[in-house]
C-alpha cells in the first residue's frame, strides 16, 4: 500500500526535516513552511540542527521491502521530501545510517533528489562501497536555466538512473545536455537524463508557471523518448473563464495572462492531455 500523495512515487521516506534553502526554487519551500514557521519543529538554516525521525518511522522501509518481497512489486520510494539527504550541515553519521538502510533494503527503487549535487557525489564516491548500486536513481531538483548546471553534474555521478524534479518549474529549461566524449557514453548508448518530473508551484505564494515552459519541456522529452510526468500546474491556470477570480491575474511579459483558481481547479492537463509517464523500470 503507498503511503505517499506525491503521484511520481509509491512512498516517501525523510530520514530527517530541515535544510537551508539553497535557490529560487526554495524560497516558497513548503517543508519549512510547515514545520519551522508553522510548526516550530525545526528551524530552517546552515547552523540550524536537522530533526531526526523517529526510530519507528525508520522502521518503515523495511515493512515496504518484506513486502515487495512477498508481492514482487518494487515500489518506489522517494527521499526526502521535507529535507535535502546531501544536506552538507547533516551529521555524516546520519547520512550513514541512511545508506546502511537504502543496502539493506534492495526490493525498493530509491529516488535520492537534492540540489546539492557536489555535495551528493562527494559523499557517494567517499563512502558507499561498490556504487552506483541497480537500486538507487539520483534525481536533481532544478527549477530554471539559472539551476541547468545541476543536469551535467548529476550526469557525472554514475548510478542506476537519473532524474529531474522541475518543481516548481520556474523558467525555461534545457534538458538536452550536449554529449561529452569524456562522460556521456556507456556501453554505446547515450547517457542523459532518464526521467523528468515537472509541475507549477502550490501554496498561498505560489508563482505561475508559464504554459511555453512546460510545453518545451514534454517535447523535448518526447523528441528523445524520456518519460515525461506532468504533477499539476499547482495553483495557476492559463484556461479562460475565471472572469470571477478575486485575486490579480499574472501577465506575463509575452502577454500571457493566468489566474490563481487553486490547486483542485488548476488540475494536471498540458493542452488537454495528461502526462504521467514513468520509466518502465520503475514501474
Ligand atoms: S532544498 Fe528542498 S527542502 Fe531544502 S530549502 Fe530548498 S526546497 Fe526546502
Amino acid at each position: 500500500m503507498r503511503n505517499s500523495r506525491i503521484g511520481w512515487t509509491d512512498h516517501t521516506f525523510n530520514p530527517w526535516i530541515g535544510c537551508t534553502e539553497v535557490s529560487a526554487g526554495c524560497d516558497n519551500c513548503y517543508a519549512r513552511r510547515d514545520f519551522d514557521e508553522r510548526k516550530s519543529l525545526v528551524r530552517w538554516g546552515a547552523c540550524q540542527p536537522r530533526h531526526r525521525t523517529s526510530r519507528t518511522y525508520w522502521r518503515q522501509p523495511h515493512l515496504w521491502n518484506a513486502e515487495a518481497r512477498l508481492t514482487g512489486k518494487r515500489p518506489r520510494v522517494f527521499c526526502a521530501s521535507l529535507a535535502d539527504w546531501a544536506d552538507e550541515q547533516v551529521p555524516e553519521n546520519w547520512k550513514n545510517e541512511l545508506f546502511l538502510l537504502i543496502n539493506q533494503c534492495r526490493d525498493l527503487n530509491w529516488l535520492l533528489l537534492t540540489k546539492r549535487i557536489g555535495a551528493a557525489s562527494d559523499y557517494l564516491t567517499r563512502t558507499c562501497p561498490m556504487w552506483p548500486w541497480p537500486h538507487v536513481w539520483i534525481g536533481a531538483s532544478v527549477e530554471n536555466a539559472g539551476a541547468s548546471d545541476r543536469i551535467a553534474d548529476l550526469l557525472r555521478i554514475p548510478a542506476a538512473g537519473h532524474f529531474l524534479s522541475c518543481e516548481p518549474l520556474l523558467g525555461p529549461l534545457n534538458v538536452q545536455i550536449a554529449p561529452s566524449p569524456a562522460w556521456s557514453f556507456d556501453h554505446g548508448h547515450l547517457i542523459g537524463v532518464d526521467w523528468v518530473i515537472a509541475s507549477g508551484e502550490s501554496g498561498p505564494l505560489a508563482r505561475p508557471t508559464h504554459p511555453n515552459w512546460l510545453r518545451s519541456l514534454r517535447d523535448q522529452c518526447a523528441h528523445d523518448g524520456r518519460p515525461f510526468f506532468f504533477k499539476g500546474w499547482g495553483e495557476w491556470t492559463s484556461l479562460g473563464g475565471w472572469p470571477g477570480s478575486r485575486l490579480q491575474p499574472h501577465v506575463f511579459p509575452d502577454g500571457l495572462c493566468m489566474h490563481r483558481v487553486g490547486h483542485k481547479a488548476s488540475g494536471c492537463l498540458l493542452d488537454g492531455v495528461e502526462h504521467k509517464e514513468v520509466p518502465q523500470c520503475l514501474r
